[in-house]
This record gives structure tokens, C-alpha cells and sequence, in this order.
């Protein structure tokens, strides 16, 4: 069995991964690294019989259009990570024609892609033409799913896993296998405790109110946002949604069976006002105590106006929800505490702050996950620093810390 990395073997981007078995080429993921402008992982190659779309988060995503122009294949996903890719690959072609960059795909591939695609639940299998791939829940956000394709060997490749279950999605069902793939997002990192996250994050919305100011908090639209919600729903703050998490709820809210609660999910829902216009902003600034909105890592979106509005004010908090990528705004604000909007830096009077609310798995959870799928070979894959997996590995299984491009026999 052959592997090969078109991106995101090296870093949290771009993911594509291809296996050749038995006269057979699969496609897992194909994603951008979602930055201004983005970047690309390589060309698939043409013979793809199948490809497989772990969840929709664009670095998993964002390329799967073009997949469209190859000569046959299909994409197989749940039906949730179907409905937000495409979605969110609307998005990104929006994004690029707005900040004047070259879209590698148009909106006719996302129609033609659609066309090609084929849904299947997590525990169910994939057939077809010989190819045997079973779906089983990754954690991480709903519909995301990892895949067991059952070749030559056994191979497990878990996209982005979270082994512990959160407010708003199960957690990850082990399986066995003899070659797993998995992400290495946190190598290294264990995340702390996240009842104590929660409790903090909420304990700074209440000092920040009682010093009269409200907090802005930036959070991904696909997951994240939701989460969030969760965490804010029984909290008694007046909360305001702004940004493209209010499409991603809908899906979420018709696929309860990727949920960990629907009826709380729903019940969180109807607390929350959602801001329809962006002229009801104001309305939210005046009103809201908590503006829950996008971007997440601040590189766009209408956190950006919020911002604008009140970054003189130290009494306001801006309380960041997520991974902040090196070269994002939220990188910058965090490091340096400045922002670059349309090409001025800003520098915030108010207090910012991280939270740590991920929906990976941490390096101890990953180490379990290997141990637990009884793997021979562990191939490491999306993390900007795999050692750390690699050394607490090596001597329990062959690890393979591929490069991007680089064939290799497993
Ligand atoms: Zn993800």
C-alpha cells in the first residue's frame, strides 16, 4: 500500500492524502490553508476512484471542488459535512473574489461536485467497485466521521479526532486497524480541564460586565461557535450570534443524531438573537452582553466591525474561542496586541484573552487513540510539530512522519 501527502502532512492546512492498494487510487481530504490568500496542497492525481471528506472544515475541504473536473470518482461524506462544505466552500470563493485573489475552482465545480457525491452515516460502510470503507464518529464537530478502508491492510484515517465528548458532539468510537493515520494538531499539548475553561470564560464575561463593558467573542462558524453557545446557554447573558454560524446551526439543528444533546442544542438556539442585518449591529453593540461572531482568527468577517467599533474601550473583553494560526490577526493580537485591518494596525485598548475550548484531541488522547486501534504503523499527519507524538510512540509502533510529496510504503 502506497501513501502520499498532497498537503498537510507538515502543517495544519491544505490536507490531502492519497493511498494506492490493489490497482486502486483514494482520495482522504483536500483542503486549503484558509489565510489571505490561501494556500493550496498539490494536484490530485486523475485516476481518483473515490474520495472520502472526513468534515467540512475548509483546511479538510476547501479544494474538493476540483475534484469535480477529474474523470470519474466520487466524494463520500455524511450528510452534514456535505451541507456545511458546501457551504462554507461558497464562502471561500466569496472571500477570494472579494479580496481579489484567484479561486482555483468556480461555482459551477461546487454545483458539478454536487453532483458527484455520495452520502453515507457514520456506522455505516461504503461499497463499491471492490472499495470497503466504514464511517465511525471522529468527535470533533457533528458529521465528522473517520475512515476505516479495509485493502491490503487495514487503514484508519481520523481527520481531526476528539476522544472526549463536548456540549455539542459524542465523542470518537475507537477502531482497530493496522495502519493508522491521525492528526497531530496538539502533539505535545495536553488541553486543561475543560469544566475549568468553561467556568473561567464565563467568570471573565461576568467582570467584564460588572466593569461595564461587554465581551466580543470570535469563534469559528463551523463547531466552535456552537459550543460556545452551549457553554453561554444557561449562563443568563444576553447573547447576539452574527456571521455565517447561524446557516451551520440549521444543518446542525435537522441532524440531531450527530449531536450530544439536539434537545439542549435547540433549547440553546432560542436563547440567542440572531443578528439578521448588519444594521441590526448597533442594536447588538447597545444590547447584547455577549457578541458571539466571526471570523475566529479575526482575518475577516463581522467581528472585524465590532471591533472597529469599540477597540478603544478597555472596559470590553475580546475573548478568543480558537486555534490561532501563525500570520492570522488572532496570532497577532495575541503576540504582539495589534490588529491589521484593511491594510491599518490597530492596537486595542481592550482586555484580550484565550480560551481553550478545541475539539482536537490532546497528546495524551492521541497516544491512547494509537494504543487503542492495536496499529502496527502510525502515520502522523497535521501538526506544525510531530515530534513530540513520534517520541512518545516510537518503541510501541513503526511511526512514519511523512514530508508533503513524498511516496511512501506502509
Ligand atoms: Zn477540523
Amino acid at each position: 500500500m502506497e501513501l502520499q501527502f498532497l498537503g498537510g502532512a507538515s502543517e495544519v492546512g491544505s490536507l490531502g492524502l492519497v493511498v494506492r492498494d490493489e490497482g486502486r487510487t483514494l482520495l482522504f481530504d483536500y483542503g486549503i490553508t484558509p489565510t489571505d490568500p490561501p494556500a493550496y496542497p498539490r494536484p490530485p492525481p486523475t485516476n481518483v476512484d473515490a474520495a472520502f471528506l472526513s468534515h467540512a472544515h475548509l483546511d479538510h475541504s476547501g479544494m474538493t471542488p476540483i475534484l469535480s473536473r477529474l474523470p470519474k470518482g466520487r466524494l463520500v461524506a455524511t450528510p452534514v459535512t456535505l451541507a456545511v462544505a458546501g457551504v462554507l466552500t461558497r464562502d471561500a470563493l466569496k472571500i477570494a473574489r472579494l479580496n481579489g485573489y484567484l479561486s482555483p475552482f468556480e461555482s459551477q465545480d461546487i454545483r458539478a461536485l454536487e453532483a458527484r457525491t455520495t452520502a453515507a452515516e457514520a456506522g455505516s460502510s461504503f461499497r463499491h467497485r471492490g472499495i470497503e470503507v466504514d464511517l465511525t464518529l471522529a468527535g470533533h464537530i457533528p458529521g465528522a466521521t473517520m475512515f476505516r478502508y479495509r485493502g491490503s491492510k487495514d487503514l484508519l484515517f481520523t481527520g481531526d479526532v476528539q476522544t472526549r465528548a463536548t456540549r455539542l458532539v459524542p465523542a470518537a468510537e475507537g477502531l482497530e486497524c493496522d495502519v493508522i493515520v491521525i492528526e497531530s494538531t496538539y502533539a505535545g499539548r495536553d488541553h486543561p480541564d475543560r469544566r475549568t475553561t468553561e467556568a473561567e470564560f464565563l467568570a471573565k464575561i461576568e467582570e467584564t460586565l460588572e466593569r461595564g463593558g461587554k465581551a466580543i467573542v470570535p469563534a469559528f462558524a463551523v463547531g466552535r461557535a456552537q459550543e460556545v453557545l452551549l457553554t453561554l446557554a444557561s449562563s443568563g447573558f444576553t447573547t447576539y450570534l452574527d456571521g455565517m454560524a447561524r446557516q451551520v446551526n440549521e444543518i446542525y439543528a435537522s441532524a440531531p443524531q450527530y449531536l450530544a444533546d439536539a434537545k439542549r442544542f435547540r433549547r440553546a438556539l432560542e436563547g440567542v438573537t440572531v443578528v439578521e442585518h448588519p444594521s441590526d449591529r448597533k442594536k447588538a453593540l447597545r444590547e447584547a452582553d455577549v457578541i458571539v461572531t466571526t471570523g475566529g482568527m479575526l482575518d475577516g468577517g463581522p467581528v472585524l466591525y465590532y471591533i472597529g467599533e469599540v477597540y478603544r474601550d478597555p472596559r470590553w473583553s475580546i475573548l478568543l474561542t480558537g486555534f490561532q494560526v501563525d500570520g492570522s490577526n488572532g496570532r497577532q493580537l495575541l503576540d504582539q496586541g495589534t490588529l491589521t485591518v484593511d491594510e491599518v494596525t490597530i492596537r486595542p485598548e481592550c482586555e484580550v484573552r484565550k480560551f481553550d475550548f478545541s475539539a482536537h484531541a490532546g497528546h495524551s488522547d492521541l497516544v491512547a487513540l494509537v494504543r487503542a486501534s492495536r496499529a502496527k504503523t502510525a502515520v502522523l499527519m497535521h501538526g506544525d510539530d510531530r515530534t513530540p507524538l513520534k517520541e512518545a510512540l516510537d518503541g510501541e509502533v513503526e511511526v512514519v512522519v511523512p514530508e508533503n510529496g513524498q511516496a511512501f510504503s506502509v
